[in-house]
């Protein structure tokens, strides 16, 4: 039983992962005295800045990853069917785009290894009669998993017409797609207030852990300070997490990068409505004319803007109905960095993105003569050193971690919500849980893995 002085899980942080926490203990495990504390309004922070996708399609090592987003896409599948699809769940795919041979050759050995870890069965499509079928705009029951890797360019150019002439191979991941990170998150809040928990506006600015245990939080608000019996203690603070994390005692591995997304109005169409997320695989070189050449090349502020950029700029279509918005991101500086606010974001991101983004989609480049009015925000991802999350307890009795939920926190929030509920509520663990818990890294054997990680799976 819990009054207004007590709890039983006091939760700091109400983004993505501390609603899914509350949701997943109260309605789904039955836990009541659950009591929910932010500072803002909820979802106001990282959860309000998401480009609001989601995939199955994860990199090693081992299975863990493709099994907890299964698990977190399985429950996302059920929250739509029970809630008429409230938060518009789509599953459109993520397509990987490549015109160069290397990597096009890769495709298949890439969708072969993601069948091996779970994420479903690899397709090829290299010319003659072909299965492919397209995704559909809409909708997100009885579709294909696993990964259909398109080499015939003629099909490309069919179902694709918009990408690059010279786009020679894609990679369509179908266990994948957008939702609205809003809708979903406002739902499980419904739902778990429904169950009885509280919200509580303010900073939790100590935990009392006397005898190395979870006893009490203290919050401060515009009332005061006021100070909750519990014996059990989330921290699911978002990129606060490490100094959320001190008030235990707790040095917790993570850190911040800023990431920032475009969205701009293609009122010409150049990226088709039911379009998936597209992916462009290849390392770019921004296009200028000779004139802008010259002009770059003599800014010391400019000069890097004729290097060679990274891999990976992606974007897809946002909103339904009459919406013309599309949204780009193009991560090509990640240097750690504190978390502040309000956050400041290069002024020529929104050109840079979009001529980025002109290499996949040639029609994009209407625009860049006179750039359209775009609007940018973001916030940071919090991460670990191998961009796996934190899901568990901590060596302080009560006390729990949910986060360094990266850049996948929307997509992962409910799987990595229902372990941390597994291990509150004592159920048995899912084969998973060991890769989440903060103490892997006393592992010597994984000290030495994490030498030797590959690809983290970012975007
Ligand atoms: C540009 C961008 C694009 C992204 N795209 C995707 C995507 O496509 N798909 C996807 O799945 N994810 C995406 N993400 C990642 C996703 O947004 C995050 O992983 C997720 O929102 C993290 O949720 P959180 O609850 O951990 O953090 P937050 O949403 O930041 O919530 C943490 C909360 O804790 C509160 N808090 C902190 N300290 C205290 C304190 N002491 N007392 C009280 N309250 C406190 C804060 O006020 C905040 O509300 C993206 C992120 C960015 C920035």
């Amino acid at each position: 039983m819990s009054s207004e002085r007590t709890a039983e899980v006091v939760i700091c942080g109400a983004g993505i992962a501390g609603i899914a926490a509350a949701y997943h203990l109260a309605v789904r495990r039955g836990i009541g005295g659950v009591v929910l504390v932010d500072e803002g309004p909820p979802l106001s922070l990282t959860s309000d800045k998401s480009t609001e996708c989601y995939r199955n399609w994860w990199p090693g090592p081992g299975d863990a990853m493709v099994a907890v987003m299964n698990r977190s896409i399985d429950l996302l599948d059920e929250l739509a069917r029970e809630s008429d699809n409230r938060f518009r769940l789509n599953r459109r795919g993520y397509v990987f785009a490549t015109a160069d041979p290397e990597r096009a050759r890769g495709f298949r050995a890439a969708a072969e290894r993601a069948e091996s870890l779970g994420a479903g069965p690899a397709r090829l499509h290299d010319g003659g009669a072909s299965e492919y079928r397209p995704a559909p705009a809409e909708g997100y029951e009885n579709l294909p998993t696993g990964t259909d890797v398109i080499l015939d360019r003629a099909l490309i150019r069919r179902y694709f017409p918009y990408l690059a002439d010279d786009t020679m191979a894609l990679l369509h991941a179908r266990r994948c797609g957008w939702f609205s990170g809003q809708q979903l998150g406002m739902y499980l809040l419904e739902r778990a207030r429904d169950k009885g928990v509280r919200l509580l506006e303010g900073r939790v600015e100590r935990v009392d852990t006397t005898g190395g245990r979870v006893r009490a939080v203290t919050v401060a608000s515009a009332g005061g300070a006021r100070t909750l019996t519990t014996p059990r203690f989330v921290n699911a603070a978002g990129p606060f997490l490490r100094r959320v994390g001190r008030l235990l005692g707790v040095d917790l591995p993570v850190f911040c990068e800023q990431h920032a997304k475009v969205a701009l109005n293609d009122v010409l169409g150049a990226v088709p409505r039911d379009a998936p997320m597209l992916i462009w695989t290849d390392p770019v070189s921004l296009a200028w004319s000779p004139e802008e050449r010259s002009e770059l090349a003599s800014s010391d502020a400019h000069r890097r803007l004729l290097e060679e950029f990274p891999a990976g700029v992606h974007g897809r279509p946002e909103g339904a109905g009459e919406s013309t918005a599309v949204l780009l991101i193009w991560t090509y500086e990640t240097a750690p960095m504190e978390p502040t606010f309000p956050m400041a974001f290069d002024p020529s991101y929104p050109e840079i993105a979009l001529r980025g983004m002109t290499r996949v989609i040639p029609g994009l480049g209407a625009y860049l003569s006179r750039l359209p009015r775009c609007f940018v925000d973001g916030g940071y991802y919090t991460k670990t050193r191998e961009n796996r999350f934190l899901a568990g307890p901590l060596p302080v009795e009560g006390a729990y971690v949910l986060g360094a939920l990266s850049g996948y926190g929307l997509m992962a929030s409910n799987g990595a919500a229902d372990l941390l509920a597994d291990y509150i509520s004592e159920r048995p663990l899912p084969a998973y849980a060991p890769a989440f818990r903060l103490d892997r890294y006393d592992d010597p054997a994984y000290r030495t893995l994490l030498d030797q990680w590959g690809d983290s799976g970012q975007l």
